[in-house]
């Protein structure tokens, strides 16, 4: 066995490792770290470390590890019935629907498991919109995206992506997606054409580096997309649900997309719940038969769900990420060193730019007891639950720059 661990890594923890090493395919690259329990904004390894957890499962735990009110719901709804398909009613379905709709100020929704699958259910129903109501002709229809996005694993999701990685001796490719340039609104107006149906955009670009918009842009793109009959759809899964500062990110801007994809802290960090949202007239271009899922909106998840949406509300976790985000930017802004390129984000999806690799900082961040993981690889992307309070929201600025003085160290 090669010695892929760190040496800060007990023999009990490099067990696990091996095993997951040894026999699960090698599609990620974890920090090393042994995770044995969640409380919160905590995590505990097997060894009895604790570390503050700002990775929140990419956004999945906006309401923290084993929240629980959500672990009630869980076990409450584990004891009468977890699963029926939807080939019978279930008596969790319909009030979860109609307490997301009207959180979201939608019609209708339509529930899936994951992120993934809800941008492909968003991708068939704009595709239909397109060619039943816009009078696009048939096989023609075209999505507009933007470059450097991630709308998932599948083979449509990475026919839309601009990452090499991504697409890499994965091909033949979907067809009918268009890529411009993230925040370019002259590429957007010129791309659009008679045969688009929509553009779908992720208003923060989470996995792609945390890039916010240019001022201005996402709202003109909406005034355009209404002006040429585009649908515009908000790909919120990672920003949604209070994330940002905001209910989703598209409020910052005040638009009302056609359609949300969301997914990740619906979940409420217990269970996949994803999905779709937008007005009656667009969700009924789906009829029995057109699209499904055997487990999509299941009695548990939407108990889950119900409770996950009950904490984002009650608890006001919009409100509060918004605070500690400034809260842990202004910090992160003041720290003076020349490895610090650039601080960005809304709220808790926060990117710490560096001018060195960032995952040997990730590293680093470990042993001031802080989870924080690289994207692409000069970016360290902070996002820690919204229930994080102010006094462990000034633990992450000074944690980081002690961090970031142990990497330059070290590449001495
Ligand atoms: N869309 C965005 C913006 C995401 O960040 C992700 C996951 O990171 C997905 C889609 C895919 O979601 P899932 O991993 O639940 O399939």
């Amino acid at each position: 066995m090669t010695d892929f661990c760190s040496k800060r890594v007990s023999e009990t923890a490099r067990n696990f490792i091996e095993a997951e090493r040894r026999f699960g395919a090698h599609t990620y690259h974890p920090l090393d770290v042994v995770v044995a329990r969640g409380q919160g904004v905590w995590l505990e390894d097997v060894d009895g470390r604790r570390y503050l957890d700002c990775i929140s499962a990419y956004s999945a735990l906006n309401q923290g590890h084993c929240h629980p009110r959500i672990r009630e719901a869980l076990i409450a709804q584990a004891d009468r019935v977890s699963l029926t398909s939807r080939a019978l009613y279930n008596d969790q379905l319909g009030p979860l629907l109609e307490k997301l709709v009207a959180y979201c100020g939608a019609e209708m929704a339509l529930l899936v498991n994951t992120g993934g699958e809800a941008v492909e259910t968003a991708i068939k129903l704009v595709r239909r919109w397109g060619y039943r109501v816009k009078g696009i002709p048939k096989d023609r229809a075209r999505i507009v995206v933007a470059a450097n996005n991630f709308h998932g694993r599948s083979t449509t999701a990475i026919s839309a992506s601009s990452v090499p990685q991504y697409r890499a001796d994965f091909g033949p490719f979907t067809p009918g997606f268009d890529l411009v340039p993230f925040g370019d609104f002259g590429a957007l107006e010129a791309v659009f054409g008679p045969e688009t149906c929509a553009f779908m955009i992720e208003p923060i670009q989470g996995e792609g580096g945390v890039h916010v918009p240019p001022a201005g842009y996402l709202e003109a793109a909406a005034a355009l997309c209404r002006a040429r009959n585009v649908l515009f759809v908000a790909e919120e899964v990672q920003t949604g649900f209070g994330r940002t500062g905001d209910r989703f990110a598209v409020d910052h801007h005040g638009i009302v997309p056609d359609l949300f994809v969301v997914g990740k802290a619906l979940g409420g960090g217990y269970y996949p719940v994803a999905g779709v949202l937008g007005s009656r007239a667009l969700l009924k271009l789906f009829g029995p038969g057109d699209h499904g899922s055997t487990f999509g909106g299941n009695p548990l998840a939407c108990a889950v769900a119900s409770a996950s949406l009950d904490v984002i509300v009650e608890e006001r976790l919009a409100e509060r990420a918004r605070e500690r985000g400034a809260q842990i930017i202004s910090a992160l802004r003041a720290i003076g060193s020349p490895l610090i390129r650039e601080v960005r984000g809304r709220g808790l999806l926060i990117g710490v730019e560096l001018t060195t690799p960032a995952r040997p900082v990730a590293e680093a961040l470990l042993n001031e007891g802080i989870v924080a993981k690289e994207t692409h690889d000069l970016v360290l992307r902070i996002a820690p639950p919204c229930v994080i309070e102010p006094g462990e929201a000034a633990l992450i600025a000074p944690a980081l720059e002690r961090a970031l003085a142990r990497a330059a160290e070290g590449a001495r």
